[in-house]
């Protein structure tokens, strides 16, 4: 397929603006980019798909998401309405996630993929909860992805709220699951799904099951997925249990690493920055969330200073990641009071190339790249770094996830100024076309994968049931 007629905007290392492009895709991964007349006059008989005069991108990543809290919008939370993140969690979430079934698994995951899709966002690394329906759980969740034909790497959070048993089946279902995806990290079921092990977070797992899994993970060769110092009680909790603030005691029971992703980091001191940068733990920014739980402002700007790799998510917030773009770049302004506090370029540092750094390792090699692997040329990764094949980017083989995006710029659009286009005025909405490995799964604002009235549908209905539960 060519994609043709695009205003190719490309990232990565050699990030430019190209009028007039074009992007031959081949196998799932790009193997050409150039201008229209060059990649059409090399390929006249190669498929053309007209993007007529769009904006043509990488598609967006969430580096942390929650698919089984698709059902909590416009729900009543019984009682008193929670007056702190603790009672957030015990009144809603922990509610919420005991009363679903594998049947609202894969509608409430089918709900978020499908607005995925339609707002550009085409790598989703999701956090699983559903204590009633552990078992087979993330296969239900994987069968939605390939389905739907996006990429997600999915997890279960293995917590001690409900006591040993819910903990043990939760450590089960990572391992099985990740076991089954080979390894969990190189892209089996080809590229579309990978596995990490999911941990709730510090405040609700002891050091006993915290050790047994990273024991586990390590055998595995896995890292976590896991939430670190949302909120203040998260990290009273770790001091009280071990005179500890929450990276440390996790840093000491082995959590940490390049393979592991630390969502919030919200209440860290630098001591803890400093760890974060010397295990190479990769942090995902939640903005939304934090806001909308008012649990505070995470330290972004220190942590990128530090060199540490932050991304950003959307906490199960909807799957418009412009949007969570544009709120990253205004919160920490208004919570410094400086203007200068959040620049365009260092936002979309954090959507594209962390968020692709962050999620790469779970999609695998592309063909071409396994090809030379098997011809005895491995590419070597960075040091603790797993081989894989670019994302976030249009470049020569890097996976063929492209958005066509139907904004028209008023002014003057260059490789310098893009940042400030797309923060003031791209959104997720005016996503036209979605391509996922070379598939094109939206074409004309038209899902081809998913059944979205069906889906919407059922799922209606389904989380009428589940609020019922509740
Ligand atoms: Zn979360």
């Amino acid at each position: 397929m060519l994609v043709t007629h695009g205003t190719l905007i490309t990232f990565g290392e050699k990030n430019q603006v190209v009028p007039d492009g074009a992007i031959l895709v081949r196998d799932g991964y790009i193997a050409d980019i150039g201008s229209t007349a060059e990649l059409a006059a090399k390929y006249p008989d190669e498929e053309a798909l007209d993007a007529e005069g769009k904006l043509v991108m990488p598609g967006l990543i969430c580096a942390h998401t929650h698919f089984y809290g698709a059902f909590a919008r416009g729900m009543a939370i019984p009682g008193e309405p929670p007056k702190n993140f603790p009672e957030i969690l015990q009144k809603l979430w922990w509610r919420l996630d005991k009363a679903l079934t594998l049947e609202d698994v894969r509608y409430s995951t089918l709900v978020c993929l499908a607005d995925a899709i339609r707002h550009g966002t085409t790598a989703l690394i999701d956090h699983h909860a559903s204590p009633n329906a552990i078992e087979g759980s993330l296969d239900v969740i994987a069968q939605a992805v390939e389905e739907a034909g996006v990429r997600a790497c999915l997890c279960y959070e293995v917590s001690d709220r409900d006591g040993k048993e819910k903990a043990r089946a939760g450590i089960k279902e990572n391992e099985r699951f990740i076991r089954k995806m080979k390894g969990g990290l190189m892209g089996a079921r080809g590229g579309l799904v990978g596995a990490t092990f999911g941990l709730h977070a510090s405040l609700t797992l002891s050091d006993e099951t915290l050790e047994e899994c990273a024991a586990l993970a390590r055998e595995l060769g896995a890292g976590f997925h896991i939430h670190v110092a949302e909120d203040m009680a998260d990290v009273e909790d770790s001091l009280e249990k071990s005179g500890l603030r929450v990276v440390e005691r996790l840093e000491r029971l082995g959590i940490l690493g390049p393979r592991t992703i630390a969502a919030h980091c919200v209440h860290i001191n630098e001591r803890e920055m400093g760890i974060l940068r010397e295990t190479g733990t990769k942090v995902a920014h939640n903005p939304r969330s934090n806001m909308n739980n008012a649990v505070g402002v995470a330290p972004v700007l220190e942590m990128l200073r530090r060199g540490i790799t932050v991304g950003l998510g959307n906490d199960g917030f909807g799957g418009n990641m412009f949007t969570e773009m544009h709120v990253a770049y205004l919160v920490h302004k208004l919570a410094r009071r400086d203007p200068q506090a959040m620049s365009a370029d260092q936002v979309l540092r954090m959507a594209f190339q962390n968020n692709a750094q962050i999620a790469a390792p779970f999609f695998g090699l592309n063909p071409e790249e396994k090809g030379k692997r098997l011809g005895g040329h491995p590419p070597s990764p960075p040091a603790g770094e797993l081989p894989c094949t670019p994302l976030g980017e249009l470049s020569v083989g890097a996976w063929a996830d492209i958005i066509l995006v139907d904004y028209r710029p008023p002014t003057p659009l260059a490789a310098d100024n893009f940042p400030w286009h797309i923060v003031f005025g791209v959104d997720g909405t005016q996503v036209d076309t979605t391509i996922v490995g070379g598939r094109v799964l939206m074409k004309g604002r038209e899902l081809l994968t998913l059944d979205e009235e069906e889906i919407y549908a059922k799922a209606r209905e389904l989380a009428a049931k589940v609020w019922r539960r509740i």
